[in-house]
């Protein structure tokens, strides 16, 4: 076990909750668990940065789940305004209504925020953030004049995947260093195993194949590449197979054709592919 998570201790309440609820299986791959827990009694922000598919979603769903915390998620894409976030007035049958955004309402209910790929929001949007991720813990709600107290069960974590960066998109320093931040990357090859079992219910024999092609991609990814199988299609392959799909058909669809649309690049896959079985 890892250092960390012998200071660790659920409350009470969130571990009778948690009992009750069902908890999203998430294999831990280093001491993320632990940190997550920290972070929550700590009452800091979490930034979780990783390739696509690699867990990030699982991991925050699995932690709000253990800590006993609604979870409320916002896939942040470049027209995403700082009103999306917060809320805005709307009009019907004759009069104008407040409509908390995600941001408020997770802010209003104690639940976990989860802002998945936070680089794709505009900067002006991710401002309101700040006010949340230092001591303040406050949500001025500009257009009402409310300024809301984040409660103590009140979480931010914001994720995105560092391959897709560029210069244009990039967390402003000023936003980054108000998190924590973890590293997550595709689980070694025994975990990711233990994962496909787990998730599609296929044997260690099918298991070791698919994630050994996996591997094997993932060492071309700096040449023909622009990003390696994940976690998440090695799920799909594997489900694919399970529910009968052969297994050649299984691995073009869920493991090449995601991949690329270059022909030559499709076909080196497939040899690597039928190599294996
Ligand atoms: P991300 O948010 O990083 O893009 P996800 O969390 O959606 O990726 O993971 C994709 C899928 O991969 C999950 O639905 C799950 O089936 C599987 N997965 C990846 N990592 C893990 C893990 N550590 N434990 C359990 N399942 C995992």
């Amino acid at each position: 076990m890892n250092d960390l998570s012998h200071q660790v201790f659920l409350s009470s309440a969130a571990a009778q909750t948690s009992a009750a609820v069902e908890i999203p299986y998430y294999q831990p791959v280093g001491n993320e668990c632990a940190l997550f827990e920290l972070a929550y009694q700590r009452q800091l922000p979490l930034l979780i940065k990783g390739p696509t598919g690699c867990g990030k979603t699982r991991f925050v769903a699995h932690m709000a789940a253990k800590l006993a915390r609604p979870l409320i998620t916002v896939a942040c894409h470049d027209d995403l305004t700082a009103a999306d976030l917060v809320g805005r007035h709307l009009i019907g049958d004759g009069e104008t209504l407040w409509s908390d955004g995600p941001l408020t309402r997770a802010v209003r209910q104690g639940g976990i925020c989860y802002l998945d790929e936070i680089v794709e929001a505009r900067k002006d949007t991710t401002v309101v953030l700040h006010p949340l991720t230092d001591d303040r813990r406050i949500l001025p709600i500009e257009r009402t004049g409310e300024e809301l107290a984040a409660p103590k069960e009140f979480m931010l974590v914001v994720s995105y995947n560092p391959g897709y960066q560029n210069l244009l998109k990039n967390l402003k320093p000023s936003t980054r260093q108000r998190f924590l931040a973890i590293q997550f990357d595709y689980p070694n090859a025994e975990l990711e195993q233990s994962i496909l079992m787990k998730e599609a219910g296929i044997d260690l024999t099918l298991a070791t194949r698919l994630v050994d092609i996996a591997q094997r991609f993932r060492q071309l990814k700096q040449h023909d590449l622009d990003e390696a199988a994940s976690t998440r299609l090695l799920v799909y392959a594997a489900n694919l197979i399970a529910a009968g799909c052969p297994v050649i058909e299984a691995c073009a669809a869920a493991l090449v054709e995601p991949l690329t649309d270059d022909l030559d690049t499709i076909t080196a896959l497939m040899e690597v592919v039928k190599l294996h079985f």
